[in-house]
């Protein structure tokens, strides 16, 4: 059996890892545990990527050197790490001797191959914080698909890696300045060069190492326009310094070592084994460069190496890293598999520790549920062909329909049943043939998914296998042949805890407390351990799939996982659902305006007259397009709509229509807006303007007919019949003013003060509500 080599990306040092982040590591994990189980020689290495511009500018803000920074927030990570209980042969970090020895030899050996080339170039400099911008800290659009808040190394929308000077109109992502260009020398690696070396590579190993598609469709797309060179130097301080004259005040860029990161964790790892005279000794390069290894034994058994990572770091592991590794003219291991993910988001969202809206590592620890139940619904829910969301209320179905409904349940019933009436011994029985053949074929699936990381797929197959158990004890009826007939409720309930048993050993991967709970309500002497390995305590391994004797006793079962009711998830959702403090602020304003309106006596009703009159001098109603639609995540009433109302700009309005239509129902309606409304915000989030809408009843039913112009175009002013030389540009006006007109629907025409509204000369009708008052 070949050697399996594992990591999951590097995680950046100075964030708290959110559930999206953490899906790597615990990817990652999932599968060295199913490879030790199995009897594959595992590696398991992380760690923290601390080098960069990053970590630099938020020592100065929290006034602490890089190093102390990088201190501070690698504990945090491998506390949080170690809560998820993830097993990691080693995590360690990149700013260690091991990683300058090493980045600094490959660098020499990429040199003296000619493939680094020496460039000078005009770089972006913002006048106003006096430095040179490195290209995270330049914002701009993309070049390639016009996304507007582009990074200077990468546009997030198309997943194109750029140079900051391609943005279009550059901002200083910390002042917002313009930034100037100046001149500097930097050093390229020759990608171009590498070519005709990587790419044969490239081609061969997508296909025998199974890459996953999108990173075979985007390390595609990045060669077909031809590979660039590619600046690996910077001008930092907090780096690996370049060991080449005329240099002495850059360092490597961060995206050039990084990757490095996870050669010089394991010898860093090797390094204090041997330090610690540690009897169980590393031959970093039997992994690494193994025609290079000492360790002549290990070295020559091939290693396959399986990578971890999100879909935004594809380019740097499927081009960068191989490139620089076969630029070097020394037969590093590669890339074998790639798994890499789409995303996580939150709750229709994206995590964001600036906006406090998502679940963060110290969040999950803090909430009391335990770590494998989050697991579980991490790899319920991984997102592996499209984005999946973390969704609380789903959270909680899963939890209490699949992990306690069905495995709990099966576990629960089938211990508690041994332990009442077969006085906690296994019965003896004979195995039920076509029920293990079943399991059996199952178990065959879950291997085979488990081989290639695909690690969803495992999952949900182990749950069918909980399922059909289940469904054995509910047909078998054992509660009533436990009398009638003996024997036959005996050998189902054996063979019960004998697919238990398994169904333990493959979950213990991804809940390996779980796991080992269960397990250890069975006794284990028996069981035949057929290798010792590091990391996980159950004798039992992959080996003992199926294997239906060595059992002999179960004891009354604990209650693991409790059921999440909707308070808790509501208390949750709303906990981790944004910045309190400003909602709690909002709220009190909005409160206190309230009151203060109704202080103020009630207007006089305009006449109809007055009524035209308000409308043509104060008030603006325009034709908008909806083009994108979400619901906002803290409330249970307010879709937040994205409009096109033909000013080029993005045009954000909330409305309460979540109890009256679906999304589909106003998706891509030209509706009318109340344009020149002052700007309110709802839930933390800025609303310009308000949708118009009319209530009408379908019998008992309160329902809502949201105003649409389908024939206008968007931006086309809405104006009254009749009515000569408008005033376009009006100002804003306040709620109270807009008020003060009743817009209203008679026989399905919609009018102010008896005169119909037109667009483009069309005069706005409705199809559902006759008469009514639109607001
Ligand atoms: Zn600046
Ligand atoms: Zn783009």
């Amino acid at each position: 059996m070949n050697r399996r080599l594992i990591t999951s990306a590097l995680p950046y040092v100075n964030n708290v890892p959110h559930l999206g982040n953490l899906l790597q590591v615990l990817s990652a994990d999932v599968f060295a545990r199913f490879c030790r189980s199995r009897g594959y020689d595992t590696l398991y290495i992380c760690g923290t990527d601390e080098y960069g511009t990053a970590t630099e500018t938020r020592a100065l803000e929290e006034k602490k050197s890089p190093k102390e920074l990088c201190d501070y927030y690698h504990s945090i990570h491998e506390e949080i790490y170690k809560w998820f209980d993830i097993d990691f042969d080693y995590f360690g970090r990149t700013s260690t001797p091991q990683q300058t020895e090493i980045v600094q030899s490959l660098f020499k050996d990429l040199d003296s191959r000619g493939f680094i080339k020496e460039n000078s170039i005009q770089q972006l400099f913002c006048p106003k914080c006096e430095r040179f911008l490195a290209d995270r800290f330049v914002n701009g659009t993309c070049p390639h698909c016009g996304a507007d808040d582009a990074r200077g190394d990468q546009c997030d929308k198309c997943g194109k890696l750029l140079d900051p000077t391609e943005l279009k109109n550059p901002r200083c992502s910390t002042c917002g300045t313009t930034p100037v260009l100046k001149e500097t020398k930097h050093l390229y690696i020759d990608l171009p060069g590498i070519q005709k070396d990587y790419s044969p590579w490239m081609n061969k190993t997508s296909i025998d190492g199974k890459w996953s598609n999108n990173s075979i469709q985007i390390t595609k797309s990045w060669i077909r326009d031809g590979l660039h060179e590619r600046a690996i130097t910077r001008d930092l301080k907090w780096g690996i310094p370049v060991p080449k004259p005329g240099y002495e005040n850059k360092v490597f860029y961060v995206w050039f070592d990084a990757p490095i990161g996870y050669i010089s964790i394991t010898k860093a790892l090797a390094d204090k084994l041997a330090l610690e005279n540690n009897e169980e000794k590393l031959d970093w390069k039997a992994w690494w460069c193994p025609e290079e290894a000492d360790d002549r034994k290990t070295a020559s058994i091939p290693v396959d190496l399986f990578q971890f990572i999100g879909k935004d770091n594809i380019p740097f592991h499927t081009v960068i890293f191989p490139s620089t590794l076969i630029g070097s003219g020394r037969n590093w291991t590669k890339l074998h598999h790639m798994s890499s993910t789409e995303y996580l988001n939150y709750e229709n969202g994206k995590f964001s520790k600036s906006r406090n809206i998502g679940v963060f590592g110290n969040d999950a620890i803090e909430t009391g549920i335990p770590s494998d139940a989050w697991r579980f619904y991490i790899f319920y829910n991984r997102p592996e062909k499209s984005d999946t969301q973390f969704l609380w209320k789903d959270f909680q179905e899963k939890i209490n329909s699949e992990l306690i409904g069905n495995l709990g349940n099966l576990v629960n019933r089938t211990c508690t049943f041994v332990s009442r009436y077969y006085d906690g011994k296994i019965p003896e029985g004979t195995p039920d043939e076509s029920l293990w053949s079943q399991i059996k074929e199952h178990e065959k699936k879950v291997t085979d998914l488990f081989e290639w990381a695909e690690l969803k797929d495992a999952f949900h197959e182990i749950f069918a296998i909980s399922s059909i158990a289940n469904k054995a004890f509910q047909d078998g009826e054992p509660w009533k042949t436990r009398n009638t007939e003996p024997e036959k409720a005996a050998s189902l309930i054996r063979d019960l805890c004998y697919i238990i048993k398994d169904l333990m050993i493959m979950i213990q991967p991804y809940l390996p407390q779980y796991s080992k709970k269960v397990l250890s309500f069975f006794d284990k002497q028996t069981v035949n351990k057929r290798r010792g390995y590091k990391g996980n305590e159950n004798p039992l391994d992959w080996s003992n799939l199926g294997i239906t004797e060595g059992l002999t006793i179960c004891k009354k079962p604990e209650i693991v996982f409790t059921p999440l009711d909707d308070a808790k998830i509501n208390e949750y959702r709303l906990r981790y659902g944004g910045n309190q403090n400003n909602q709690t602020e909002e709220k009190k304003t909005e409160k206190k305006q309230q009151k203060e309106a109704a202080k103020k006596e009630q207007p006089k009703p305009l006449s109809k007259e007055e009524q035209i009159a308000l409308f043509n001098s104060k008030i603006s109603l325009k034709v908008a397009k909806i083009i994108s639609i979400e619901r906002n995540p803290d409330s249970d009433k307010l879709y937040i709509e994205h409009l096109d109302d033909g000013s080029g700009t993005d045009r954000v309005i909330q409305s309460g229509l979540v109890p009256y239509l679906k999304e589909e129902e106003l998706l891509g309606k030209h509706v009318i807006i109340a344009d020149n409304l002052k700007p309110r915000k709802m839930r933390g989030i800025e609303s310009r303007g308000m949708l118009l809408a009319c209530d009408y009843k379908n019998g008992e039913k309160d329902c809502v007919e949201v105003l649409d112009c389908p024939w206008a175009a968007p931006g086309t002013q809405i104006v009254l019949e009749g009515s000569q030389n408008i005033e376009l540009d009006k100002p804003e006006i306040e709620a109270d003013t807009f008020f003060q007109i009743k817009i209203e629907t008679v026989n399905n025409q919609v009018q102010v003060g008896g005169v119909s509204l037109l667009a483009d000369g069309k005069k706005i009708t409705t199809q559902f509500a006759e008469n009514g008052e639109v607001s």
